[in-house]
């Protein structure tokens, strides 16, 4: 497995977080956005960017720009019309612009400007044909055009997830974008080819297209093994993490035979103080099983 990694709440990250990523051997650490602090806010460090790259105030000027709901109405709520050219200059042109801040940092060279979280797509007339795979792969060729006229080595991440977790079927991938996967609806009790598990069956069947699709380079997994504040339904306060060590083996083995190269998985809820009420063993098993895998 050549990435090894966490995903942690960025108000996490300092001594502790570390010294721990180097004892569990992972070889990525990423931090999400603050939960409580809007997406706006400089504080918050959000990878569903694109209130950055197409600002709703933008809605009076150019309503063209943004998606049409079923009804024909437009709407500034989530995301754009991907058939509008003047849309996708502008995001292009504001990928480019944000590059220029995360370049000197990005030695992985890797980026993640996502579409809207838990986002509607557009259903005007041209783009009623495409579904909202198609729709986000527009737009991630877009971005990524822009970041790489910045960083030209810049590849960019394709998010299977809620309504883009099918593949894209009008629209192929461009060299530069990867496959990242991330099973939010999926039942973390059970293995995810446990095939007497309906949640995990729906969501593992666009898996085998989605590999073919984009295919194995690159590709990376985002879970939710470590996710302390899914298993609580994002609201605190949150007691022990869940940890089923046997699915998260079997898991793991799973994504390994499937070709990703990348594995990571949600930390969020694990810090300091979680170690302090309830140890670190979940955490050190997570880092060993990973670096188990071929
Ligand atoms: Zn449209």
């Amino acid at each position: 497995m050549k990435r090894r990694g966490m995903l942690i709440w960025s108000f996490d990250f300092g001594e502790y977080w570390i010294d721990l990523a180097a004892r569990m051997g992972l070889t990525v650490l990423g931090l999400h956005p603050i939960p409580d602090i809007p997406a706006e806010d400089p504080r918050s460090l959000e990878v569903h960017a694109m209130h950055l790259l197409l600002p709703r105030d933008g809605f009076r000027e150019h309503p063209d720009w943004y998606r049409m709901d079923e009804c024909g109405v437009r709407s500034n709520d989530l995301n754009c019309c991907p058939s509008c050219g003047e849309a996708l200059d502008h995001i292009e042109r504001k990928a480019e612009a944000l590059a220029e801040q995360l370049a000197p940092y990005t030695t992985s060279h890797r980026y993640s400007f996502w579409t809207s979280d838990s986002g509607k797509f557009c259903r005007c007339e041209k783009c009623r044909e495409l579904s909202p795979s198609d729709q986000a792969l527009i737009l991630y060729h877009r971005i990524l055009r822009g970041i790489r006229r910045v960083d030209p080595q810049a590849t960019h991440s394709f998010l299977a997830y809620q309504n883009t977790l099918q593949a894209p079927r009008k629209i192929r991938p461009e060299e530069g974008i990867f496959l990242e996967y991330a099973p939010i609806d999926r039942d973390s009790a059970f293995a995810l080819d446990d095939s007497s598990c309906w949640k995990n069956v729906c969501q593992t069947a666009p898996l085998r297209e989605l590999l073919e699709v984009f295919g194995t380079k690159d590709a990376q997994v985002l879970e939710y093994w470590m996710d302390n504040s899914r298993f609580y339904g994002w609201r605190h306060p949150f007691g022990e993490l869940p940890f089923y060590q046997g699915v998260l083996r079997r898991d793991a083995a799973f994504y390994a035979s499937r070709g990703f190269e990348s594995v990571t998985s949600f930390g969020c809820g694990l810090n300091a103080a979680y170690a302090r009420d309830y140890g670190e063993a979940p955490m050190l098993e997570y880092g060993r099983i990973l670096k188990e895998l071929p």
